[in-house]
């Protein structure tokens, strides 16, 4: 299993590579808007491994088999985005900070505290590998208020591509 690692992550950001290029001229415009951080999961792309990338900075970090073991008393109320729902962006509640454990591409594994962004982007990916949609965790009023912004920018586009 651990030899085929490195294959599966080329494949896999192969996929990534594409699916952002082929969603480009439709959302960019939208996801510059807004300013969302892009994380895709590999079930997301029709791949079934346990795996995900997140996008930090310098360099995106690709977790396979990831795993929580401990999140923070203190909870966090964020709006979160994702790539199967453009232009959705609602106020999500999670733990503030994890503690994650997951495998690199050579296999070996590794542990890390995350915060903020990256420990939201963490679990929203986590959730997406476990089949849990991060609207099934938003209050009703906060998806009220996200769909009538999602519809003042789809307008917004209209207008700029009419113009
Ligand atoms: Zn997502």
């Amino acid at each position: 299993m651990v030899s085929s690692r490195p294959m599966i992550m080329m494949l896999f950001l192969k996929r990534v590579e594409i699916d952002l290029c082929s969603r480009r001229p439709e959302s960019a415009r939208r996801f510059l808007l807004v300013g969302v951080a892009q994380t895709p999961a590999a079930n997301q792309l029709g791949l079934e491994h346990r795996v995900f990338v997140l996008n930090t900075k310098p360099d995106p970090i690709v977790c396979f088999n990831p795993k929580i073991v401990h999140y923070s008393e203190k909870y966090a109320v964020t709006e979160e985005g994702c790539l199967t729902f453009p232009g959705l962006f609602v106020k999500i509640r999670r733990p503030q900070w994890i503690r994650v454990r997951f495998h690199e591409a050579d296999g070996s594994m590794r542990t890390e505290t995350l915060n903020g962004l990256a420990a939201r982007a963490f679990q929203h990916e986590l959730d997406h590998l476990d089949g849990v949609n991060y609207l099934s965790r938003a209050k009703k009023i906060h998806m009220d208020q996200a769909k009538k912004k999602q519809k003042l920018i789809d307008r917004k586009l209209k207008r700029m591509q009419l113009a």
